[in-house]
């Protein structure tokens, strides 16, 4: 298979060509793995690249072809965001901390795919334990966006959403905790998908704030994103949030609607807002109007609560975070000093050492929000108001089936553009936090580009665990669109 070939191939046709022998999971495994080491040395997007390991995985899926095993995702080529844990495959969480972490074990969402067939072609970059908007924040490097390379791909996922807009992978993970898969997969001009917190378990994640993460899958269409969720979902005993919901066939076999008739899409006038790049903006318009045609009805909602997002989630996150980061002191967990110290310094040197500026940040802000007599003003206000935000929700799906807004505020911007202004950085998911704090599932997919060729993504989110429906809005709008099937010259 050349190289040609392969970049044609949804993961769905992968999947089919293998099991039918029209071509080897071992031919396909050589295809990724030649363009992963031909394009990777200019976006930077792995970490690690898994040769060996992706090879023997082929070998198996072609054995179990041969002895007639059915696999959802037999031979496709899948990437994993270095949060992810693999036995025996390093790590890092883009951390210093965690350098030279290896797991001893293989997360539940990942082992789920390989059972399934899929090959682990490597491990991608991230903000620094998922801590960023563009993946400037990993101690290692920044991941460059492949349509431009003096800009940032997005993040915190944002090597798993580089991958896949190049066409090294068809699928790839990412993690969300506040629109790390969503706004990326904007920013590079692919298909990003949030389940409903708990459709997908945890174990195996790298905690950063446990009430707001989850999986998902970055694809080139709603229907592979479907498919790989539909893999990824159900209940785990290893993972106490993750829902005993049976996973719907519908998934595996995600069909468009040739019509939307009956189904109503909410306009939420709290996300049309001047800090809009106008770009974006009419992107979003002229796609409301792609969904007027295809029968939907448009009707306006609110959610009231919006101007209190990024507030609450700076809280709740990093209060979280500061609580889930505690075990990486040098001693349970992650590098240790050199120094030679007493135990007290022995601790907060690791943690001096290890943790990057952005992560430190985060700790202390955390630390204070639960701090006996800032806990009542900080930590639980902000539950309260999260609470109200998760009714905003409850009461706006009571006048609509999706609610459409951008992903992002803007396209892609500068390397180093926002680096330097934490809080210019943190407004960049103004529109995707939301959907984490109410557990709803949201889905990012291209609808434009710039003037200068740079990719715009429109969010959906749903109703918690109504994905089919979602899905298929976004999937119905791809039959009338070719925009995501745009690729960067690279
Ligand atoms: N960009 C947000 C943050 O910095 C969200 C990150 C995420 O979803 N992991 O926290």
């Amino acid at each position: 298979m050349d190289s040609k070939q392969y970049v044609a191939l949804t993961a769905a046709q992968i999947a089919e060509g293998v099991r039918t022998k029209a071509f080897s999971a071992a031919e396909v495994t050589e295809a990724a793995l030649a363009r992963a080491h031909e394009v990777d040395p200019k976006i930077k997007a792995f970490i690690t690249i898994l040769d060996d390991r992706a090879r023997a995985a082929a070998k198996a899926v072609d054995a179990n072809v041969a002895a007639g095993k059915p696999m959802k995702l037999a031979g496709v080529p899948v990437a994993l965001k270095d949060n992810l844990c693999v036995d025996g495959t390093r790590t890092t969480c883009s951390s210093k901390i965690l350098n030279n972490y290896v797991p001893p074990y293989t997360g539940t969402a990942v082992q789920r795919i390989l059972d399934e067939g899929g090959i682990p072609i490597g491990k991608t970059n991230l903000d620094e334990f998922a801590m960023g908007s563009s993946t400037e924040n990993s101690a290692f490097f920044t991941t460059r966006n492949p349509w431009d390379l003096e800009r940032v791909p997005g993040g915190s996922s944002g090597g798993s959403a580089a991958v896949v807009a190049a066409r090294i992978v068809p699928l790839s993970l990412g993690s969300d905790t506040g629109g790390s898969i969503r706004q990326p997969a904007a920013l590079c001009g692919i298909t990003g998908y949030k389940p409903t917190y708990g459709r997908v378990s945890r174990y195996g994640l790298i905690a950063f704030a446990s009430s707001l993460d989850q999986i998902g899958p970055f694809a080139r269409s709603a229907a592979d994103a479907a498919l790989v969720t539909g893999v990824m979902a159900g209940k785990d005993p290893f993972d106490a949030t993750s829902a005993n919901k049976p996973v719907e066939a519908e998934l595996f076999d995600l069909k468009a609607p040739a019509r939307l008739t009956g189904i109503r899409i909410g306009i939420p006038r709290e996300y049309f807002i001047p800090g809009t790049d106008p770009v974006v903006d009419q992107a979003i318009r002229a796609a409301i109007e792609t969904y007027r045609g295809l029968g939907a009805e448009i009707v306006d909602v609110s959610l009231p609560n919006t101007e209190h997002a990024v507030a609450v989630y700076y809280i709740v996150a990093t209060a979280e975070a500061s609580s889930n980061l505690a075990r990486f002191d040098g001693v349970h967990y992650g590098h240790r000093t050199l120094e030679k110290t007493g135990l007290v310094d022995l601790y907060s040197k690791s943690r001096a050492e290890g943790f990057g500026p952005e992560v430190k940040r985060r700790i202390m802000l955390g630390t204070y929000a639960l701090s006996s007599g800032y806990y009542d003003a900080y930590y639980l206000k902000a539950q309260q108001v999260r609470s109200l935000i998760r009714n905003d929700f409850v009461e706006a799906f009571k006048k609509c089936d999706a609610i459409i807004s951008p992903t992002s505020p803007t396209a892609a911007f500068k390397i180093g553009e926002k680096s330097a202004d934490p809080l210019s950085m943190y407004l960049s998911d103004i529109f995707t936090i939301s959907a984490n704090l109410a557990a709803v599932p949201g889905i990012s997919i291209p609808c434009g580009q710039t003037p200068g060729g740079l990719p715009i993504g429109l969010q959906l989110m749903g109703e918690i665990f109504d994905e089919v429906r979602l899905l298929k809005i976004a999937a119905a709008y791809q039959t009338l669109t070719k925009f995501h099937e745009a690729a960067p010259a690279i």
